[in-house]
């Protein structure tokens, strides 16, 4: 039996939903939606033993391009084959958090209690959620403060690296949903992290901004945090009938080559469908070919040795 059921065949695609290419339908060796050889990645074997956990941070400093919805899916499709997968949500504005069912604005603690006071254990804070192997540490407006209480601080920029540090033998990836921002909790983000993964979005002007995030992540790699890269770039939002989409993503290639992961994520109803059911896609829409994408992203990070 097959575990993970794929996607509609090309000629059920509904009508107003991408035909997905590039996910697992693509032929090995057939060109990709990123206009490249589609490499086949291989089914992540088990793994006997957990962490230490590899840490990515998911960040672009536009909102809307995919941060929350990939750290959602992501995580849930690295859960899926066994991974045991924290999710972050260092976003004021909570939106990892709700997509994952909880009430923030009931919560006691959250992250920004455990940023700015002392005496709290990340362990106490952290969430089961439906899905699992898939974990959470959420957020809620509270944390709008923290980037102003924390300017004061010794080490400012090492302080969510230090919370995180008690749970990184129980999981094997952590992955932190930034806010749109270059301020200081996404600096902490970045040093906390050993990869970036940067979601665009397929528009016309996806790469406005990404010279200044490249030139921040190459400060902080210098200055901060020597073991930082960039793990990849993703394109989301991606529509294969339109000429405009194809050539945002191969001007993306042209620009960052390898870089760029290959499989891409077609714009579809589906995701917001599934944060508003507050469920990831892999479980919300399980046989859709949006959670095969999200499951080809989990095996394409795991093949470049972003993940375990
Ligand atoms: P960010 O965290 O970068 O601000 P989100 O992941 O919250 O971006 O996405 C912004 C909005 O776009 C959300 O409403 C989300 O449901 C929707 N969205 C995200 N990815 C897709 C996609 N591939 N297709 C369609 N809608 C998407
Ligand atoms: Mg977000």
């Amino acid at each position: 039996m097959n575990p993970h059921p794929r996607g509609p065949a090309p000629g059920e695609a509904r009508p107003h939903e991408d035909p997905l290419p590039g996910t697992e339908r693509a032929l090995a060796g057939a060109l990709g939606p990123t206009g490249r050889p589609m490499p086949e990645f291989p089914e992540p074997q088990p793994l006997t033993s957990h962490g230490p956990a590899r840490v990515i941070a998911m960040c672009n400093q536009k909102g809307g391009v995919g941060k929350t919805t990939t750290t959602i899916n992501l995580g849930a499709a690295l859960a899926e084959v066994g991974r045991r997968v924290l999710l972050v949500d260092f976003d004021p504005q909570g939106a990892l958090s709700v997509g994952l069912g909880i009430r923030t604005n009931e919560l006691d603690v959250t992250i920004y209690n455990l940023l700015v006071e002392r005496g709290h254990d990340i362990r106490g804070i952290i969430q089961h959620t439906r899905t699992a192997n898939l974990d959470l540490v959420p957020a809620n407006i509270d944390l709008a403060a923290a980037e102003v209480q924390l300017v004061g601080e010794v080490a400012r920029e090492q302080i969510l690296a230090r919370a995180l540090r008690p749970v990184l033998d129980d999981y094997d990836v952590i992955l932190i949903d930034c806010q749109p921002s270059l301020g200081l909790l996404t600096v902490n983000a970045l040093t906390a992290a050993h990869g970036v993964v940067i979601p665009l979005e397929c528009e016309f002007f996806a790469m406005r901004g990404v010279a200044l995030l490249v030139e921040t992540i190459d400060k902080i790699t210098d200055r901060l945090n020597p073991r930082l890269r960039v793990d990849g770039i993703l394109a989301t939002m991606f529509d294969s009938r339109t000429l405009h989409c194809r050539e945002v993503v191969r001007s993306v290639v042209d620009h960052f080559g390898d870089q760029v992961f290959h499989t891409v994520i077609s714009r579809t109803v589906k995701f917001p469908d599934a944060s508003l059911a507050a469920e990831p896609i892999t479980t919300y829409a399980s046989a859709h070919g949006s959670a095969a994408a999200y499951r080809q992203l989990a095996r394409e990070l795991i093949a470049r040795g972003g993940a375990a």
